[in-house]
């Protein structure tokens, strides 16, 4: 299935290490916003931003494809079976404009939600995934790595965050579920190579892109 999402729904301070490096306050709830499909790119594509708009974040995370509607979703393994795909993908984020939006009580769409705001690596089946409480990945800027996921240390389980944002938005076949980044996080530069890993059970799935340069 490779329709365009109605919308990408993400989960900000999912990991508490992630939250305190920002000196936000860790969640009772899941924190959630959404990406419109306007915002995706590909690998190939590169990575590029407005950058009179100040700095732009990586932001590494496990991202789900659901292939089966979930709306009012309350049982947690329903709500793993309509995982149909996953991957890993980039929240870019301009970092100087949300601080500027946060302080002024203000949405972070204009920091969050902007064109080619979203990379995606490539769909791989979800058998991959052995236990989705124990999911790891990694992320490397021109070969030093700077982020290290492990689903374990969500604050809230993937099952526990599907069935959480199934209560507020219907999710619907194709939709993008990014579930939160680790620590770690930083800017981009020109140039820069990006390398994403996500531990599958028949292998390391590795993917490359790029920051365009200037
Ligand atoms: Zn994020």
């Amino acid at each position: 299935m490779n329709t365009r999402p109605s919308k990408i729904v993400c989960v900000g301070r999912s990991y508490a290490d992630h939250a305190k490096e920002l000196g936000n306050a860790v969640p009772d709830r899941p924190v959630l916003f959404i990406k419109p499909p306007s915002t995706l790119i590909g690998l190939d594509d590169g990575i590029s931003w407005n950058k009179a708009l100040g700095s732009c974040h990586y932001e590494c995370e496990l991202c789900l494809r659901i292939d089966a509607p979930l709306s009012h979703e309350t049982d947690p393994q329903k709500a793993l079976q309509a995982i149909g795909a996953v991957t890993l993908g980039l929240d870019l984020t301009l970092r100087d404009l949300q601080t500027e939006l946060k302080n002024k009580g203000q949405p972070w769409e204009r920091a969050k939600a902007f064109d080619r705001s979203c990379m995606l690596a490539d769909w791989v089946d979800p058998s991959e995934i052995e236990d989705w409480q124990q999911a790891k990945y990694s992320f490397e800027v021109n070969g030093e790595i700077r982020q290290q996921g492990d689903t374990a240390f969500l604050l809230f389980s993937i099952a526990e965050l599907l069935c959480d944002m199934s209560q507020a938005f219907s999710l619907e076949a194709g939709d993008v579920v990014m579930t939160g980044t680790p620590a770690g996080v930083g800017a981009l530069h020109s140039g820069d190579e990006l390398t994403l890993t996500l531990k599958g059970k028949s292998q390391d799935f590795i993917w490359i892109t790029f920051v365009k340069a200037d």
